[in-house]
């Protein structure tokens, strides 16, 4: 490992507060750079692809990491994933999240469901609206064999450095409003604005590994 990695995450993690957890987002980077980090006692990896996922769960199956799933989720991934991931942090609107209880019901695992909300227009990604989500919250909150933990959100693209700190705070207050202790917010441009506005997992990618050496989209 070039002792850069190990530098930006303890960097990293002498800057978060107690209560933000790091996920670092390993799509993109090889196993060897994964194993390095578990090794210094990361826990969490974050994933957005099932294809590249697997191969490097299958070499890192010897260490004990939590993998989370924070790829958009197609329907028709909803089994492989909820088999190969503890905590997925994508579920985009209540027919996916009824799919995701009944398949995990069926394979007999729980994982831990954030619900993706979106709180700005942004045509390029998925989300539950609040009054929407609210509206279903009674369902969703009863789903059997799927644990609703939080709520993740993303500040779109063009989304004005002055309103991210909103946003989050938005997302923050609905998740304290339904009763959830968790909110995936922020990234490796705007993982400072998500942490004062009480981001309890913060997905970095570049931050920590540096660029991406294969192209990985980011999440649509
Ligand atoms: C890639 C990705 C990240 C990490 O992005 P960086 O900007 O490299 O930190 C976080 N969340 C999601 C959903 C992603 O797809």
């Amino acid at each position: 490992m070039t002792s850069s990695l190990a530098e930006r995450w303890r960097n990293l993690r002498e800057e978060l507060p107690a209560s933000a957890r790091l996920l670092a987002v390993s799509k993109g980077h090889p196993s060897s750079s994964i194993r390095a980090l578990a090794l210094l006692g990361q826990r969490a990896f974050g994933e957005s692809r099932l294809q590249e996922a697997l191969p490097k769960q299958n070499d890192l199956a010897d260490l004990e990491i939590e993998w989370h799933f924070i790829g958009r989720l197609q329907s028709n991934k909803v089994r492989p994933v909820v088999k190969a991931f503890s905590v997925i942090h994508s579920v985009d609107s209540l027919e996916l999240a009824r799919r995701v209880s009944r398949i995990a019901s069926e394979e007999e695992v729980s994982p831990s469901v954030l619900l993706q909300v979106k709180l700005r227009p942004d045509p390029s990604k998925g989300g539950f609206d609040a009054d929407h989500l609210q509206n279903v919250w009674a369902e969703l909150s009863t789903l059997p064999a799927m644990r609703v933990v939080g709520l993740m959100t993303m500040a779109p693209f063009d989304c004005p450095v002055m309103d991210r700190r909103a946003l989050f705070s938005e997302c923050r207050h609905l998740a304290d409003h339904l009763g959830l202790p968790d909110c995936s917010m922020g990234m490796s441009g705007d993982w400072r604005d998500a942490t004062a506005a009480g981001s309890t997992w913060l997905r970095l990618g570049s931050a920590l590994f540096g660029a991406r050496p294969v192209s990985a989209p980011a999440m649509g």
